[in-house]
């Protein structure tokens, strides 16, 4: 892939990546504050967030996992790695290049159209 294409993609990628992180920030603001509102009120409930908080970063990790653009962000940063060691545009599973039409749809697409498509027969086949 051209040097050109790749920046295109990169710059795509950051875009997007930028945009589910304010998402998630809002997000999680709204969850903080649910939280810290509950324990103020029921203390057998600060007990309980107390706990999980020796496990902040597994939480965020959960917390990041359990969202749909979380899942996406998480895509997103894998994609721009393969840019970043030039392995960007690659099918995970053929090998062959993945079609510029499909890149400029789903820039973080790991397999082409014809190994997602394949798959994606095989799971309706009741995998
Ligand atoms: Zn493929």
């Amino acid at each position: 892939m051209k040097e050109e294409d790749l920046k295109k993609y990169e710059k795509l990628l950051i875009a997007r990546r930028d945009e589910l992180m304010e998402q998630l920030k809002d997000r999680k603001k709204a969850i903080d504050t649910t939280i810290k509102e509950s324990t103020g009120d029921i203390s057998s409930y600060s007990y309980h967030m107390a706990d999980q908080g020796t496990d902040h970063m597994e939480r965020e990790k959960a917390f990041l996992f359990a969202h749909k653009s979380g899942r996406l962000l998480y895509h997103i940063e894998e994609a721009l790695r393969r840019i970043r060691k030039g392995e960007f545009g690659k099918c995970h599973s053929c090998g062959k290049e993945i079609s510029k039409t499909r890149l400029n749809a789903v820039p973080h697409a790991r397999y082409c159209i014809e190994c997602k498509e394949k798959e994606e027969s095989e799971k309706g086949r009741g995998r």
